[in-house]
């Protein structure tokens, strides 16, 4: 245990969390003791209280009683598959059923292993040991996949994802949310002037820039095409993303990327559309999507170094 603890905090820089889930609070002191040392254990008592932790803490495991008197374990676990915010968190039942048939049902609802009641320590702590070091590893994996290589933002993927769930977050709390489209001026000059790998740390650069930018937990930038970027503003007004958008052109320009072959200045400028929408289900994040890029076209037309902004809506 004490190996996965430092694999956790050395990829992750937090300790491994474990929900324990049973309306036995004896059976859950037992699991507690196990535990509590190398791992954030949160405890739930019933099925409405284990899906609430879940939503709110994503623990990194479950441990899952089948019995519970409102929602039970086998709803727990379909309903967790069924969310893509949960569906990655491993989730062991433990149970007195100990028929081979139940077996059959855990393991067929998604679950990663099946624990009998009463419980042996030594077995538990080893299979909880061989999840916890899976879950890290898939982890790692899926946020790889979602960034950038060069610049270590976020990728294309990652914003389509970002995008979609800031949409429907928005939509049900009613609130605005805005989208920068941001991309580098003249850039291909710059590339044959100072050739492609002063491209490439240009590219650092003004990602790194972009990331210092914001300002909020869920505001988000990614790396939406070769020197073009995308910041995604949820619950964000038109005026505070304009204030955003000439805030990023001021940082970058003011980097001093030298580009002597630009029209506009002689460092390294960028143009940004911003647009803004109330989303509803009449409209789409690709409507909005599609004003940002009009913007953006708007920005380059009217001489580049500029933010534009929608006044459609
Ligand atoms: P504009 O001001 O209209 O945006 O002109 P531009 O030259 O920036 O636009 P254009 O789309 O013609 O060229 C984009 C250039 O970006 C071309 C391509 O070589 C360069 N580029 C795209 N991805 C990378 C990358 O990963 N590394 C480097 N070094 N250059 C890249
Ligand atoms: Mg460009
Ligand atoms: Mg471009």
């Amino acid at each position: 245990m004490e190996q996965i603890l430092e694999d956790w905090l050395l990829h992750t820089n937090r300790r491994p969390k474990i929900l324990i889930a049973d309306d036995q609070p004896t059976n859950i002191r037992v699991l507690y003791e196990l535990f509590s040392e190398q791992c954030d254990v949160f405890m739930a008592t019933n099925g409405t209280q284990t899906l609430k932790i879940c939503q709110d803490e994503l623990p990194d495991l479950v441990l899952l009683d089948v019995v519970m008197d409102d929602i039970d374990g086998h709803e727990v676990c379909r309903r967790l598959k069924a969310d893509p915010l949960t569906s990655t968190i491993p989730i062991i039942f433990i149970t007195a059923q100990s028929q081979v048939a139940d077996e059959v049902i855990a393991l067929g609802l998604g679950a990663v292993d099946f624990i009998i009641k009463p419980i042996n320590a030594i077995i538990v702590r080893a299979r909880v040991q061989t999840h916890l070091t899976l879950k890290l590893q898939g982890d790692l994996l899926r946020a790889n996949a979602f960034l950038d290589g060069l610049t270590g933002v976020g990728n294309r993927r990652r914003f389509d994802e970002d995008l979609l769930s800031s949409w429907r977050q928005c939509l049900r709390d009613k609130m605005p949310m805005s989208l920068i489209l941001l991309d580098i001026d003249y850039f291909k000059r710059y590339n044959d002037r100072y050739g492609h790998q002063s491209g490439d740390s240009c590219l650092k650069r003004v990602a790194k820039a972009l990331s210092e930018s914001l300002r909020r937990p869920y505001d988000k930038v990614a790396r939406y095409g070769g020197e073009e970027f995308a910041c995604i503003l949820p619950k964000t007004e038109r005026e505070g993303a304009v204030g955003m958008a000439e805030a990023m052109l001021g940082r970058i320009r003011a980097l001093g990327i030298e580009h002597l072959g630009s029209d506009v200045d002689r460092v390294v400028t960028t143009s940004l559309g911003v647009a803004t929408l109330l989303p509803t289900l009449g409209n789409s994040p690709e409507a909005l999507l599609a004003a940002a890029d009009r913007q953006l076209y708007e920005a380059k037309r009217a001489g580049r170094a500029q933010v534009c902004a929608a006044r459609e809506e």
